[in-house]
């Protein structure tokens, strides 16, 4: 790691200063560029998105088997769109500023299995792992009825394998769940500041829980270690995985077949906006990713950070990436927004995707608290902190003529426009921790 010169960096990138100052702020991407030019950088294309998704139909009938909560969409883990219009009137008046076009809200605080987005890259990572294990052993081939991998014969199989994974938690739960169910031996490393309940939750299912006393970073760096003086042992690396990032890209294809089905249009005239939750990036990133090549140009993917926590928004806007954490600039990395609190981004991600995100907004936690106990209030819809990182962003673009103005969208068209904010967790806090966050909030 480069030795980080505060004083030459905010002389050379003034907004740093901002960021050290802990300023929400919102940054709209002079880098980003048209799908055509973007997409060889990300070195992935469509072909790696369809091979995700047929990798998943062929585990869909063992999920129904593992999982029958995942009965209802046919073993296909996929979330809900709900309108929020009551959401939306009280914040335009909470803003100020007076959000046109319509408001959705992505409901993967709700997917089954772990309640977050992660049960879309954490699973499908260790799917993947198993079916090349299983495959590699003779006992598998992609034509079978995967409803054979929910046997004794083969948990007895997997268990001679284990899977480790460092987390805050939420990452944790999606692949401790998915890999006890199989059969593995599964390690958790959890940062300090991973919930009681979910390592309870996990410890329930099976998993081995090891904590840490300090954050995400020193959790994966000792999880790795440790997995690796095992052979048998696959460590699962959130911040450079490929396949984690694919896990999320099918999100993509699958919201276009869903717009299809609610009428709403995506085009030119009718822009589609995207605000993501960010922390070290392979999620939001792999979403953008799929959303790219679904809706091309169409779409505008923000990432959405907490301002202890700005490490994509460092790290892209410095193009140090990885070589940077926020901790360098003396920031503490310190939030209540689980899976956020995370302080040196993803490399892979944002060199990655950084020509194909328009911009990236901060927030403070209380903002977070404050919007989730709107959320409770206006829709009865309860999500935990981090997800609802995302929600100022209609506002925050809205309130920028300029930007708009630069992109060809003028009032007409942003009258037309479909703004998403992806919820991305909180579909299984217990009440009682509800009720906290929901005391938290000072609306
Ligand atoms: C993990 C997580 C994110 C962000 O995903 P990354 O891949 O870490 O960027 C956002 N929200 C919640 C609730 C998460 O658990």
């Amino acid at each position: 790691m480069k030795n980080i010169d505060v004083s030459q960096l905010t002389a050379q990138f003034p907004l740093v200063r901002s960021l050290i100052a802990l300023e929400p702020l919102t940054w709209f991407n002079p880098k980003a560029t048209t799908l055509t030019v973007g997409l060889p950088h990300v070195g992935l294309d469509q072909r790696d998105v369809a091979d995700t998704s047929a990798r998943l139909a062929r585990f869909a009938p063992y999920l129904c088997e593992a999982f029958p909560e995942t009965r209802i969409t046919q073993g296909i883990l996929e979330s809900e769109i709900a309108t929020i219009p009551a959401m939306q009137a009280t914040l335009n008046e909470r803003y100020g500023v007076e959000v046109s076009g319509r408001l959705l809200l992505k409901k993967d605080s709700h997917l089954p299995i772990s309640g977050s987005i992660k049960a879309r890259g954490g699973i499908y990572e260790v799917l993947t792992h198993a079916e090349q294990l299983a495959i590699k052993a003779g006992l598998l081939r992609t034509e079978d009825d995967y409803r054979k991998l929910f046997t004794d014969e083969f948990r007895q199989f997997f268990g001679q394998y284990s899977i480790a994974v460092g987390s805050t938690g939420n990452l944790g739960m999606s692949i401790g769940i998915m890999s006890a169910k199989l059969g593995f031996t599964v390690t958790v490393h959890m940062s300090a500041d991973a919930r009681e309940w979910k390592k309870r939750k996990l410890r329930e299912h099976g998993v081995i829980v090891v904590e840490y006393a300090e954050d995400y970073g020193v959790a994966v760096e000792q999880g790795r270690k440790e997995a690796e003086r095992d052979p048998n042992c696959f460590f699962i690396d959130d911040e450079n995985s490929r396949t984690l990032f694919l896990g999320y890209s099918v999100a993509g294809e699958r919201l276009k077949k869903q717009f299809d089905e609610m009428g709403i249009e995506v085009d030119a005239e009718h822009p589609l906006f995207v605000y993501l939750p960010c922390g070290v990036g392979g999620g939001p990133g792999g979403v953008a990713f799929g959303l790219k090549l679904a809706f091309g140009d169409n779409v505008h993917c923000f990432f959405a950070e907490p301002t202890h926590s700005p490490c994509m928004l460092l790290g892209v806007h410095t193009g140090l990436h990885d070589q940077i954490s926020v901790q360098d600039l003396g920031i503490d990395n310190l939030t209540a927004a689980d899976g956020l609190a995370v302080g040196r981004a993803s490399g892979f991600v944002g060199r990655a995707m950084e020509r194909l995100l328009d911009g990236f907004f901060t927030l403070t936690d209380q903002e977070m608290y404050d919007l989730l106990g709107l959320l409770a209030k206006e829709e009865q819809i309860r999500l935990e902190p981090s997800a609802l990182a995302g929600m100022p962003g209609p506002w925050r673009v809205t309130a920028d003529r300029a930007w708009q103005l630069a992109q060809g969208m003028d009032e007409t068209v942003m009258a037309r426009a479909t703004h998403l904010v992806w919820a991305t967790g909180g579909g299984m806090v217990p009440t009682a921790e509800m009720e906290k966050y929901l005391a938290t909030a000072k609306i």
